[in-house]
């Protein structure tokens, strides 16, 4: 650990999804492959408070924290990537800076001053960036700003990334992530964007030190040579960043451009030796070079937008890689299916998963989808509504409760077998109240989810107001289907399963969230190990059927 902790802002220009999650991921990775401790924070230009209000079409996945925060996907990409848990603390956006700035003055705590933008609202900012290093726990804060410079909603954030690298001159270093796009009817590279995105940074003060440069083409002598002149960066410090098959990849290849060394060079700091990235080349050896390959589908009502599910399709990723093999997600959108066209829609899967969600729309597809899943003997994982979905299901076709549901889409139902929690009942204001972060849950003996996990006492996190109905617990276990795994607190029911069926698990709770590079999730794996154990079983009985 150093003394004083050094920040990198990461700002992008030109285009939004250039990728500076990963790349301020990437860095991270390699800074900490050298043994720096590293924490990344997102600052969000919006007004709402947290992304926890927002449909997933507006900004994807709202990914959940142990503490319980509702924040960007970036974050999801920090924990894979860095294997360390992030909190409310790295995901700030402008709702939030105002609203602390308007609970002070309420309060009179400026002192009859005319609040502001400047100083008020950039000191608020500049207060955000530090408390991570409050601590004294990291040798590097990286704060990525979301938004394209440029914005107006980004200024403020620009002008306080100006005056710290004024305040703290040989302790901030600034990357900035542009586009070269390619013309394809010249036949050549254009500079000319990412000229003018750094003429903005200079119209507010800052310049950048580093550049990142998105493209589908190498850039050549010349094209580094322009970019560095035109932009005021030494040569070495304009980064090619290519297109790559897998985010995986993006550490391996800042790390063949000297991202980090150029970076360490900046800040003074020492550059001895290469990043220890051992363990991550053979998880992107195993992620590239599978034995096997299952088809997942993943039914879910947002699919248009992929982003929606992104701590999933990561976590097969991890799984897959960790079983050797190649999980081919089939995107399913679950208001398209219906009890005619299952066997077309899903016929083709090796197993199934039902996504988190909220509301009617779709609901009848996933439970569609649960049926075929369970009278099929395909392995499920169902998340979350997906977990609710299953239980209506099994309420319905198995014990006979053609009613059932749950309330937060039918009040009137005579079974509702997925009720609002005690908690949740007074609550008013969406914002931030529903059952969040992580709690325990403990694993019954001799269950697929203990086999998986492999211990009894687990810690998952949560985002949800419905549960499973503890008063038809009975009715559902004299049934075949049971708790495996309860909080040892409350007694809710986190997980379900069949026994009876090769492998069917649903969970209460979010495992995405926890899987990581360095950690693929335990269910995960054990689902992918159910899968590929599953289509060997039905590959063997269709060529003995055969012979
Ligand atoms: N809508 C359900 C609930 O609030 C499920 C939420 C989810 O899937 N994340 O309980």
């Amino acid at each position: 650990m150093s003394d004083s902790t050094k920040y990198i802002f990461v700002t992008g220009g030109v285009t939004s999804s250039l990728g500076k999650g990963i790349i301020s991921a990437s860095l991270a990775k390699l800074l900490q492959a050298r043994g720096y401790s590293v924490t990344i924070q997102k600052l969000d230009p919006y007004i709402n408070i947290d992304p926890g209000t927002l449909n997933p079409y507006e900004h994807g996945e709202c990914y959940v924290t142990n503490d319980g925060a509702e924040t960007d996907l970036d974050l999801g990409h920090y924990e894979r990537f860095l294997n360390v848990t992030t909190s409310q603390a790295n995901n700030v956006t402008t709702g939030r800076i105002y609203q602390s700035v308007i609970e002070k003055e309420r309060k009179g705590e400026f002192l009859g001053k005319t609040v502001q933008v400047i100083p008020h609202i950039t000191d608020e900012i500049k207060r955000r960036i530090q408390i991570l290093a409050q601590s004294g726990e990291y040798d590097f804060v990286i704060t990525e700003i979301g938004g394209t410079v440029g914005d107006i909603e980004s200024l403020p954030y620009i002008e306080a990334v100006r005056q710290m690298l004024w305040e703290k001159r040989n302790e901030c270093l600034v990357i900035h992530l542009t586009l070269i796009p390619f013309l394809s009817a010249a036949g050549e590279l254009k500079t000319k964007p990412t000229q003018h995105s750094v003429k903005s940074m200079l119209e507010v003060g800052v310049q950048p030190d580093i550049l990142v440069c998105r493209t589908e083409h190498p850039l050549d002598e010349t094209i580094r040579r322009k970019v560095a002149l035109f932009c005021n960066v030494e040569e070495t410090s304009v980064i090619e960043s290519i297109d790559v098959d897998t985010i995986y990849e993006v550490p391996i290849l800042m790390q063949k451009e000297k991202l980090d060394t150029e970076v360490l060079r900046k800040l003074n700091l020492p550059n001895d030796g290469d990043p220890e990235l051992k363990e991550w080349k053979e998880f992107l050896k195993r992620l590239k070079e599978p034995k096997s390959e299952v088809k997942v589908g993943l039914v879910g009502k947002y699919i248009e937008l992929k982003d929606s599910y992104k701590s999933i399709s990561e976590s097969f990723y991890h799984a897959g890689a960790a079983n050797e093999c190649k999980v081919d997600l089939k995107w399913i959108h679950s208001a398209k299916i219906n009890d005619e066209n299952i066997e077309e829609k899903l016929g083709d899967l090796d197993a199934i998963l039902v996504a988190p969600g909220f509301g009617s729309r779709g609901i009848e597809g996933k439970i569609e989808a649960v049926k075929f899943a369970r009278e099929n003997g395909i392995p499920f994982l169902g998340i979350c509504l997906g977990m609710q979905v299953a239980v209506i299901e099994y309420a319905r076709n198995v014990i006979g409760w053609h009613d059932a549901h749950t309330t937060e889409i039918e009040h009137e139902t005579t079974k509702p077998v997925i009720d609002l929690m005690e908690e949740q009942k007074s609550i008013k204001n969406l914002g931030g109240t529903m059952r969040l972060g992580a709690y325990d849950c403990e694993l019954k003996e001799g269950t697929k989810v203990s086999e998986a996990y492999k211990t009894e006492l687990i810690q998952e996190r949560h985002r949800h107001r419905y549960e499973f109905n503890n008063a038809f617990l009975k009715d559902f276990e004299y049934n075949g289907m049971i708790a495996t795994g309860k909080n040892p607190k409350t007694g809710l029911v986190e997980v379900v399963e069949i026994p009876a069926h090769p492998w069917f698990v649903g969970a209460q709770f979010h495992p995405e969230y926890k899987s990581t590079v360095e950690k693929p999730h335990p269910l995960f794996i054990a689902f992918v190990a159910a899968t590929i154990k599953h289509k060997e079983k039905l590959a063997k009985r269709r060529s003995e059927m055969s012979k």
